[in-house]
């Protein structure tokens, strides 16, 4: 990996070294392309990276922390990261969530645990699950494919034609369109499955009461269900590393930093990139940009390059909400009462379906959640080489606002100054200590990144969204990143949208990066007239 050395020309430019960029120029050098990948941060991995955030010896992720979407069928677990040094590690139990009145269901991956613990809870919601949890495998093949591939879903379709019958095809339409508050009423008896269904829906910006926000849901549980929410050995950065190391085993560079600020076009066609305060590499073969559509439609690419319609449809790209996000360094695990959430790689903070239609209510008017719903990752019992033994690291994150018009609880202000940063992360806080008495004694250190400090770290995370644009049905499928570029391609010749501004959103999968790579490659075969006709 390079640092200040000169970016020399290549088949593919990639723009921006996250994930997906990355992925991306696996599959073009698997290809036999020669590939550059210019990342303006210092070091690779985009929201995939890990850090001493806070005190030597203990070792945090930066944003992405447990890896769902890595496993079985996904893109980037074909690359086999494995013999480049990744390691998948399990917590005892995949994901809790906890609440006040001392309930607390949990998905084990031992699914007779995770039914005991909803029938404990609500006799026969241990069989109702089961019998989600088999729709999903039975499925999962076809499912697979519809998220992970290009759209339309030509092969997904045709295997779920061949699967079920058409009355059976309706049915599952039906279930997958159906908003979590709705699919946990019929398919669940008590408030305590429901929750953990909701729950997993609200890890995109979707709310109970939205269109799709069940399939989240029950696609995110039955994923814990199945294959664990994992996480990497030696942090979340270790799978930038094996990504990087498996890049270069096959003669793919990357570049830190190297913030491209310009996408050369020629006659219609992206022929290389103009780097900030340095000059233009070339490529020969295509550009692939990891980065989101607002940025490189208004940014990077020239508005003279683009029809009037696009620029049109990006001014109405819809962003997910922003994020905030607290790390902490502890000394000792986090003393939840139940102790299902001790054993836990995930926690979710909310006390039932109806807290989070209020935190859906008032994010959507602008609001700081009163009662924030918290994501909470804690490694230690995964993950020991992360902090010294018996101490913690732990971090939680919540959705907020983009424009913060108002406070729900009406203590603090609209503009992150200290005082409202400190009174949310007191917020943040007080819901842990409530339901982990003596947690904030355990507290060494802490790191907060706001809205606009996620931006500063990573210019692609607009106000920390960690989505791409919203997960809503408006914008997703044939309408993600803008109606009519439901696929990686753009409008000008050669240039690929590669993050998860594409099709079919955030979480590590790969699926932007790959479905980007087959793109350039399958037109580069199949259209080599264009490449040679376009160069200056
Ligand atoms: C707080 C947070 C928590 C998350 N938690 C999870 C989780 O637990 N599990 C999960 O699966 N997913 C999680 N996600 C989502 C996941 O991390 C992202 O979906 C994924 O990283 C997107 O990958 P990407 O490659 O599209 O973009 P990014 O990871 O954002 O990478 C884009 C890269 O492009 C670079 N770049 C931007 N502009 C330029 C430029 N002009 N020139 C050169 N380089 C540029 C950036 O510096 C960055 O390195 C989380 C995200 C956040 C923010």
């Amino acid at each position: 990996m390079s640092v200040g050395t000169e970016p020399v020309d290549a088949d593919a430019i990639v723009i921006g070294a996250g994930p997906n960029g990355l992925v991306a120029a696996n599959l073009l050098a698997d290809a036999g392309w020669s590939v550059v990948v210019l990342e303006a941060g210092d070091e690779p991995g985009g929201s995939v990276r890990s850090a001493e955030l806070i005190e030597p010896g203990f070792l945090n992720d930066v944003c992405s922390a447990f890896y769902p979407l890595a496993t079985e069928g996904s893109p980037i677990d074909d690359l086999h990261l494995s013999d480049h040094g990744l390691r998948w590690l399990h917590a005892p139990t995949v994901l809790a969530h906890p609440a006040l009145d001392g309930s607390c269901p949990v998905i084990s991956r031992d699914i007779d645990v995770t039914m005991a613990s909803l029938d404990a809870l609500h006799p026969g919601d241990g069989a109702s699950w089961e019998a989600l949890v088999q729709r999903w495998t039975d499925l999962q093949p076809h499912l697979s494919h519809l998220l992970y591939r290009p759209f339309p879903p030509v092969a997904a379709a045709a295997g779920l034609v061949r699967h079920l019958p058409p009355r059976d095809l309706a049915r599952l339409g039906r279930f997958l369109m159906l908003p979590a508050r709705r699919m946990g009423e019929e398919e669940l008896g008590g408030s305590a499955s429901r929750r953990l269904l909701a729950g997993c829906a609200l890890h995109a910006d979707l709310t109970p009461e939205s269109t799709l926000s069940g399939f989240f849901g029950w696609l995110m549980c039955c994923l814990g269900q199945t294959n664990g929410f994992p996480v990497p050995e030696g942090g979340a950065r270790a799978v930038t590393s094996a990504l990087v190391a498996r890049l270069e085993s096959r003669g793919g560079q990357v570049h830190c930093a190297a913030a491209v600020d310009r996408v050369e076009v020629h006659r219609g066609r992206a022929v290389g990139v103009h780097l900030t305060g340095a000059g233009t590499v070339r490529a020969g073969r295509a550009v692939l940009a990891d980065v989101n559509a607002p940025m490189l439609y208004t940014s990077l690419v020239g508005a003279g390059d683009l029809p009037d319609a696009v620029l049109g449809d990006i001014e109405r790209f819809h962003w997910d909400d922003a994020t905030f996000k607290v790390d902490w360094t502890l000394d000792g695990p986090i003393p939840w009462s139940s102790a299902e959430a001790r054993g836990a790689g995930t926690v979710h903070v909310a006390e039932d379906t109806d807290a989070l239609t209020v935190v859906a209510s008032e994010l959507a008017r602008g609001l700081l959640p009163a009662r924030p719903f918290l994501l909470i990752g804690q490694q230690s019992m995964t993950d020991p080489s992360r902090q010294p033994a018996g101490k913690e690291t732990a971090w939680a994150y919540t959705h907020v606002p983009r424009r913060v018009r108002g406070d729900g609880a009406g203590v603090l202000g609209r503009d992150w100054s200290d005082d409202d940063v400190g009174g949310f992360v007191a917020r943040i806080e007080a819901q842990v200590e409530a339901l982990a008495p003596g947690f904030q004694h355990l507290i060494r250190g802490r790191h907060v990144l706001t809205p606009e400090r996620f931006e500063a770290e990573n210019p692609n995370l607009s106000s920390g969204a960690i989505n791409g644009g919203t997960a809503q049905l408006h914008q997703q499928l044939v309408f993600r990143p803008v109606p009519g570029l439901g696929r990686a391609v753009t409008p000008i010749g050669g240039l690929y949208l590669a993050s998860s501004s594409a099709h079919p959103g955030g979480g590590l999968h790969g699926a932007p990066g790959a479905n980007a790579a087959r793109a350039a490659i399958w037109h580069d075969r199949t259209r080599p007239w264009r490449r040679r006709g376009a160069h200056p």
